[in-house]
């Protein structure tokens, strides 16, 4: 079956930073599993199934094959393992990052021998979901930071309100 890696976040909304950093794993996995938490410090604003399509289609129209979305609750490594995935996968965009994914990372490794692959955000490393709801909020468009289907599933949301 090969390599497996697990891209665990939020994603709320998935952004052209996210999608970079999905670009970069597809090269170096066998096959990656974005999977959609819960944040236990972060309140969720957008719908978790709409956000799952959006990324799928997001999929399709750069022809990623080799990357499946779950929508998925509880502990990251135990579900990541449930998945057949042998690496947990972040990105990193600063030194902030990098203090906080090694909490996690260390809590992984002792609670369940999960290895973590960082990988570097590059030039989108100013991206982040917040700014871009931020932007949203404040009727700005974030089509520039977001993949398209994603910018539809905020526009719809805006529709809604
Ligand atoms: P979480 O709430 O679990 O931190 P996020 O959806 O905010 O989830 O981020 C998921 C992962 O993607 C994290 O490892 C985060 O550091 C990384 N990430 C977020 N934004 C970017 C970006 N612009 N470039 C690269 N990595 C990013």
């Amino acid at each position: 079956m090969g390599m497996i890696g697990f891209y665990a976040g939020s994603f709320d909304p998935f952004t052209n930073g996210h999608l970079a950093i999905v670009k970069k794993t597809v090269k170096c996995f066998d096959k990656v599993i974005i999977g959609i938490g819960k944040n236990s410090g972060k309140k969720a604003r957008i719908d978790k199934n709409k956000m799952k399509k959006a990324i799928e289609e997001t999929l399709k129209t750069e022809k990623i094959e080799n990357a499946e979305v779950i929508i998925y609750n509880g502990l990251t490594a135990k579900v990541a393992k449930e998945m057949g995935a042998e690496i947990l996968i972040r990105g990193l965009r600063n030194g902030t990052d990098y203090q906080y994914e090694e909490t996690i990372a260390e809590i992984n490794d002792e609670y369940s021998k999960f290895d973590t692959c960082y990988f570097r955000a590059g030039n989108l490393g100013y991206l982040s979901s917040s700014m871009v709801m931020e932007l949203y909020n404040a009727g700005e468009s974030v089509e520039k930071f977001v993949p398209k289907a994603v910018a539809t599933v905020l526009e719809n949301l805006r529709k809604k309100e």
